[in-house]
């Protein structure tokens, strides 16, 4: 085949090599190679000649971007939440946009456990503590934390990684809480979860895990309100978007001792500012957006997007389709 022939995929950082070649096997790849993201002028210069677009969370993908796109047929987000995509404006302009759910899910948990553990028994603080040699005596009122086996877990939003993470918490043999729009009586039966409104788990609850996507809806659902309503104890655990807290609201509610401490693994702006007040607390545990970085899911992301893309250019329904009417 004449390689000029070949479709274009713009990949938009480099992502881990399987799926890399798995793109020359079938197209032309063109990759942005920088640390950081391309800028919005970039990406409009680059995909203007691109058949397909594998695109990360931090690309804001809008109207113009995909106006720009002539000839673009789809778009496959390399994440399994796609609020950096405007698929309103990719529908109407008949482009497919796909997502990488299920393989990142495991990972992503494990993130959010991680960060709950680490919050519960200040593990960074210890860590801090031990290397800059603070450490002169045991002593039994030493970087006391607070328990995790046996205690309450809320979960907000209990899909794919909000069951996951249930799932770890009973092994801790955790009480769980959740809320959802709808009940999954499934998972209460198999897991031994309750079901109640956000206001009565956020007053029960010792540690709080979010794991709803970013829409409209769930935009700021976590603000000065809500934190007022958890134990001045609670943890509050964030790996799903930083929008769905108010996260002035959230520093003002570390800094006053209305909740206990947080772990964040995503905030209201990525990259998040170093000199960001929430920084600043002794109670929180952060971490710079790293829920499904490991290997082998970064790895599995990679491969899945590619797989969006192939369906796309041979006109089969893309498994991970975001936009289901296009195929409709
Ligand atoms: P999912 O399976 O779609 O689960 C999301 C759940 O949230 C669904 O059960 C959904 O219920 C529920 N929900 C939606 N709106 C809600 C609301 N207003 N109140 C309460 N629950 C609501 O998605 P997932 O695979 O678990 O992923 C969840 C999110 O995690 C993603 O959207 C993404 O933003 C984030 N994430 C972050 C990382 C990271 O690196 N930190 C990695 C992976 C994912 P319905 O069924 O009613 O819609």
């Amino acid at each position: 085949m004449n390689p000029t022939q070949r479709p274009k995929v713009l990949v938009t950082r480099e992502i881990p090599q399987p799926a890399l070649d798995r793109i020359k096997e079938f197209a032309r790849l063109d990759l942005w190679p920088a640390f950081p993201p391309p800028e919005k002028s970039e990406l409009l210069r680059m995909v203007g000649d691109a058949d397909a677009l594998l695109s990360m969370l931090t690309d804001p993908i809008d109207e113009d971007v995909i106006a720009a796109g002539k000839n673009l047929r789809v778009i496959a987000n390399y994440a399994v939440g796609f609020d950096n995509i405007d698929v309103a404006a990719a529908t109407r302009h008949g482009i497919a946009v796909t997502n990488t759910p299920d393989v990142l899910t495991e990972a992503t948990a494990d993130l959010a456990f991680t960060l709950l553990m680490a919050a519960a028994r200040n593990l960074i603080a210890a860590d801090r503590f031990t290397r800059d040699g603070f450490w002169i005596a045991w002593h039994p009122q030493l970087l006391l934390g607070q328990d995790v086996f046996g205690a309450t877990l809320g979960i907000v939003g209990l899909g794919r990684i909000g069951e996951a993470v249930a799932r770890r918490a009973r092994g801790f043999n955790m009480r769980v809480l959740y809320t959802a729009r709808r009940r999954n009586l499934q998972a209460e039966a198999e897991l031994g979860l309750q079901f109640c409104s956000l206001e009565e788990l956020l007053r029960q609850s010792d540690y709080v895990s979010l794991h709803m996507p970013l829409t409209a809806e769930t935009r700021h659902l976590i603000g000065a309100e809500e934190l007022a309503m958890m134990k001045p104890t609670a943890i509050l655990i964030n790996t799903a978007r930083g929008g769905v807290v108010d996260q002035a609201a959230l520093t003002e509610a570390l800094q006053q001792g209305t909740i206990g401490g947080a772990g964040l693994d995503v905030f209201a702006v990525e990259p998040v500012n170093p000199e960001e007040p929430l920084l600043e607390l002794p109670n929180v545990v952060v971490a710079p957006h790293i829920g499904s970085a490991t290997v082998e899911t970064r790895t599995r992301m990679g491969l899945m997007a590619v797989e969006n893309i192939q369906a796309v250019f041979e006109g089969r329904r893309p498994p991970n389709l975001v936009n289901g009417e296009l195929f409709a």
